[in-house]
């Protein structure tokens, strides 16, 4: 019917607590799903928000009205929740979080039967039962259940010691500073790498959904307390996650930050020496960096929108087994083909084992770039249009429009020229050899997106 209503966003349904989303759509969007899942097995479970115990059992109302066997695990990562759906071979998960968000939200996501998200199709089916109340309200005497899952954090620690050399990793008895941004984080890295031999730190690791040290996106301005961790404490390396603990950014043994698409290039690498000619998944958003790498190491870069879904289908879709996002999501399809912040720690540490040298020296070897950056207001009307004749203009130049266009040119540099998905404006990424250059581009193309979309809103008044 109306084409405009959705419930889903790009990573699920999020909102403000008791605001957008309250108790009673948490049974309604529970009991759709369960309907959805025709009263299948479900995992279910959260993050350490306020609000997620009680969005939590709200679903688990909706789930059981419809007939659903649900087994609850509680508090875990979402990486946690997804390998257990998939290793308990269940029907289907759902997981109260909203990651990075601000604490005031939360969100629900749908898993799949293989631990990854669902599609984009199988939402809108999902949509279409609660928005057309098509629940399938079981009989009294046929409702479904619940009982707790216990285990799970005990499973997914196990699975990924078993994806790294672990003998290895422990003859270094390497020392590491944990961020766990006071949420799920903590319920397992420290303890998978004190089992992985390392000796560590932590730092906002106690439970708190007000998110009291810092606020779950790990962002270099939010990790200056763990950057002085590392460098006081002379440790090897300091690593911060998101609030659901999916995301992983690394800080070296000096001390300095790094985005996500720096350590996901060192990944590449060292997973190509490995296993030559495989394909690397990731956003077209993603450093040129990565490209440099694959291409120097044999692998050949497979770009996707944006969108870490979309990485995890795709890898799905072409049998790959290495994923990565600039925000420091590592998809590792040996163990699971979504984000996971702990298996990027174990890979870190397994590289960090194998080459014997420091994370700094290690990172510092990778090609340089510089990045600019840009955005320009547009009207949601004209972006389809801007996109159309940007392309048409750009269209001989060497190009990729998977999602909005970018553009490289000869000497390494490129744009990206974007679509925000949630705000009215287009965003500008350029990346080049020099700042200079960076700059330049971010100039030409920004004049030109404006004087686009000028040229439409003035022939839109005639
Ligand atoms: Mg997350």
């Amino acid at each position: 019917m109306s084409i405009n209503r959705r419930l889903f966003g790009t990573n699920g349904i999020r909102g403000v607590v008791n605001k957008e989303l309250t108790p009673e759509m948490a049974v309604a969007v529970g009991a759709a799903i369960g309907t959805y899942f025709k009263g299948g097995k479900i995992i279910i479970g959260h993050d350490a928000r306020t609000s997620s115990p009680m969005l939590t059992e709200a679903v688990i109302s909706g789930l059981i009205a419809t007939g659903c066997q649900v087994l609850n695990a509680g508090m875990a990562p979402t990486p946690a929740l997804q390998y257990a759906v998939k290793s308990l071979k269940t029907d289907g998960g759902v997981i109260i979080t909203a990651s990075h968000n601000p604490p005031e939200y939360n969100g629900i996501k749908v898993l799949w039967h293989d631990g990854i998200e669902i599609s984009r199709e199988q939402e809108i089916e999902v949509e279409n039962i609660f928005f057309e109340k098509k629940l399938n309200y079981s009989a009294w005497n046929r409702l479904g259940d619940a009982e707790f899952l216990t285990g799970i954090l005990d499973n997914y620690i196990e699975a990924i010691k078993g994806h790294v050399n672990a003998a290895k990793i422990a003859d270094k008895n390497f020392y590491a500073v944990v961020d766990a941004a006071n949420s799920v984080a903590a319920l397992t890295v420290p303890r998978l790498l004190r089992e992985l031999g390392c000796r560590v730190t932590t730092i906002n690791a106690n439970i708190d959904g007000t998110f009291p040290g810092r606020p779950p996106e790990p962002r270099p301005e939010n990790l200056r307390e763990l950057s002085m961790a590392v460098k006081a404490l002379h440790a090897d390396f300091g690593v911060a996650f998101d609030g659901d603990g999916d995301r992983a950014i690394f800080v070296d043994d000096e001390g300095e930050v790094h985005w996500g698409d720096k350590t996901f290039a060192l990944i590449v690498k060292y997973f190509l020496k490995n296993n030559q000619g495989e394909k690397i998944v990731t956003p077209v958003s993603s450093s040129m960096l990565v490209k440099d790498v694959a291409d120097a190491f044999g692998g050949e870069v497979v770009w996707t929108k944006v969108g870490s879904v979309t990485v995890s289908h795709t890898m799905k879709r072409i049998n790959a087994k290495l994923g990565g996002e600039e925000n420091g999501g590592i998809f590792y399809g040996p163990h699971l083909a979504v984000r996971d912040g702990g298996m990027a720690t174990a890979l870190i540490l397994d590289i960090l084992a194998e080459e014997g040298r420091k994370l700094s020296e290690m990172l510092r070897k990778l090609p340089k770039y510089f990045i600019e950056k840009d955005k320009v207001d547009c009207p949601e009307t004209l972006k389809h249009e801007v996109l159309k004749k940007l392309i048409e203009e750009v269209k001989e130049q060497n190009i990729i429009t998977i999602d909005g266009v970018k553009i490289w040119f000869e000497d390494s540099s490129s744009i990206l020229i974007r679509p925000s998905g949630t705000e009215p404006l287009y965003r500008l990424y350029a990346e080049a050899k020099t700042w200079e250059r960076a700059r330049e581009l971010i100039q030409k193309y920004g004049i030109k997106i404006r004087e686009l979309i000028d040229s439409l809103k003035s022939a839109a008044t005639y």
